[in-house]
């Protein structure tokens, strides 16, 4: 079971045990920052409960298409997306999961199944859901319809009320090793050659998510908004443009954002140790404060003008 999860052994040893006793809960709280990771768990999880031919998965039967593909029925995604839908507003508004889209799951949740065993939901971010949407949820937790597993996904569990994380088993989900991401690369870019697959892997810190973006980036050329360090060392560029910058990047940032700019410092200072430990010291520091939910926009502000304050 699980076989087609890379690392993250403790956790399938746990779950594995669980379905085979079957004491599967109705929920739990998968955390790290790595979503790629966390993701293919829940589709593996998904399949398992739900294979229409097999106790484990055989990846062949219309169930496990289908929820392959993430378009089963009895699959559902709880996020910003959906949200986005619901409300019919700009995906770039949704700050919190709200109420109406917890309602929503509420309705889903108590709703017969489609046509699979197993209702799956997956709630991300789970430390944005407002606190009234909590006090709903708290309340299916505690008395659950059978055969529904909700998984919430979080970066940083302390920002989840006590309320949900003291009910809950926590998952927590390590970065990998070098080799795993080398073998994700593999098989899923297979038109990368060995040294860039190499490469990659190596920058990536053992996240699959820094890994595909490195390879968007990189291959797509992308100059986005993002390439902030190219834009701070590179060109002419003024404190006015930098609030500017900063404004962008607090819309809907990204965590994976600074791991990008840490592996551009990495690539462009590794020849000036005593700069790129400055520059690499900002950034952790920086990513730190996101992960407290310190204002984005401060955040972004004090790293962008230490940044060009320092090549000035
Ligand atoms: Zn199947």
């Amino acid at each position: 079971m699980f076989n087609s999860v890379f690392g993250q052994n403790e956790i399938k040893n746990i779950i594995v045990n669980q379905i085979k006793n079957k004491k599967i809960s109705c929920a739990y709280i998968f955390t790290g920052d790595d979503v790629i990771v966390k993701e293919s768990f829940v589709i593996e999880f998904a399949k398992i409960l739900n294979c229409e031919k097999s106790i484990y998965s055989c990846n062949n039967c219309i169930s496990c298409k289908k929820i392959d593909k993430r378009i089963h029925p009895d699959l559902h995604f709880i996020n910003f997306e959906k949200q986005s839908q619901i409300y019919e507003e700009d995906i770039k508004k949704q700050k919190t999961l709200k109420i109406r889209t917890i309602k929503y799951m509420q309705k889903k949740i108590f709703m017969k199944l489609y046509e699979g065993k197993y209702k799956i939901f997956i709630v991300d971010p789970a430390e944005k859901i407002t606190n009234i949407a909590i006090n709903m949820l708290l309340k299916i937790i505690e008395e659950p319809p059978k055969n529904v597993l909700i998984i919430f996904f979080t970066k940083n569990k302390e920002l989840i009320p006590k309320t949900i994380t003291s009910r809950l088993q926590t998952l927590f989900f390590k970065r990998l090793k070098f080799e795993d991401v080398f073998k994700w690369i593999a098989l899923n870019y297979p038109s990368l050659n060995f040294d860039e697959s190499r490469k990659i892997a190596k920058l990536s810190n053992g996240s699959l998510s820094i890994a595909k973006k490195i390879i968007y980036e990189t291959f797509n050329n992308i100059n986005n908004d993002f390439n902030i360090l190219k834009k701070i060392f590179n060109e002419k560029i003024y404190i006015s443009d930098i609030f500017e910058l900063s404004k962008k990047m607090s819309i809907n940032y990204d965590l994976e954002c600074i791991d990008i700019m840490i592996y551009d410092a990495k690539k462009k200072f590794c020849g000036n140790f005593n700069k790129l430990i400055y520059i690499l010291d900002l950034l952790i520091y920086s990513k730190k404060l996101l992960l407290k939910n310190v204002n984005p926009r401060i955040v972004f502000d004090s790293l962008l003008i230490n940044l060009l304050d320092f090549n000035n």
